[in-house]
């Protein structure tokens, strides 16, 4: 089943040149299901699963964390860490109750800030996945992060990061299992049932 994990809307992200509506539409084109994840907002979701009905296609709504350290895709079945910006700590511990799944986003983000691979190395143990495909990165950014999963075993996802028409889907994460709520994405996802994959790979 093949599900972009991380994807943005002008709902919940100032950034975003896509409607809801619109990311959801061509979600369903090439794709089995989709996460809306906008920057530590969950504005979208209303919307989001109303369309996700309306079309008899899965969205399920996660956020992108804004935290002190960068950007991580939060899954959460109770709080998601609205608002911020947080510590990394303070994340997993609003979570903590409902066991969420943190992804670091590591590839786009601080520019010149902190060493990316440092935080993902000295935060390990708060994860259980890694971004290696993000849909804004270069190739060597991505050489980079895959060594960066490989060297930390931890898992790799796959993820449009997309901003705009044209962009979702070109890496998603293909799951071994049917996935209908966002209880089950995390038990896959923890499980690591699932690998990254992309139309452009
Ligand atoms: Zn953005
Ligand atoms: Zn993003």
């Amino acid at each position: 089943m093949k599900i972009d994990l991380h994807t943005h809307s002008t709902a919940g992200s100032p950034c975003s040149i896509q409607t809801v509506e619109e990311l959801v539409e061509e979600a369903a084109d090439c794709l089995d299901a989709v996460c809306l994840t906008d920057h530590g907002s969950t504005a979208g979701a209303e919307r989001a699963l109303r369309i996700s009905k309306e079309l008899r296609f899965p969205v399920f709504i996660g956020v992108e964390a804004w935290c002190d350290e960068g950007h991580f895709l939060v899954f959460s079945t109770g709080r998601l860490p609205t608002g911020g910006p947080f510590s990394l700590q303070e994340v997993a511990e609003i979570g903590r109750a409902d066991e969420p799944v943190i992804i670091p986003a590591p590839t786009y983000r601080n520019g010149g800030g902190e060493d990316t691979a440092g935080i993902v190395r000295r935060n390990r143990d708060l994860f259980a996945a890694i971004e290696v495909y993000n849909g804004n990165c270069g190739k060597f950014d991505i050489i980079n992060i895959l060594r960066l999963a490989d060297e930390l075993g931890l898992p790799g996802v796959g993820c449009s990061d997309s901003h705009g028409s044209g962009t979702v889907g070109v890496y998603y994460t293909e799951f071994e299992d049917e996935i209908t709520s966002v209880e089950e994405l995390i038990r896959a996802i923890k499980a690591g049932r699932c690998k990254p994959a992309g139309w452009s790979l």
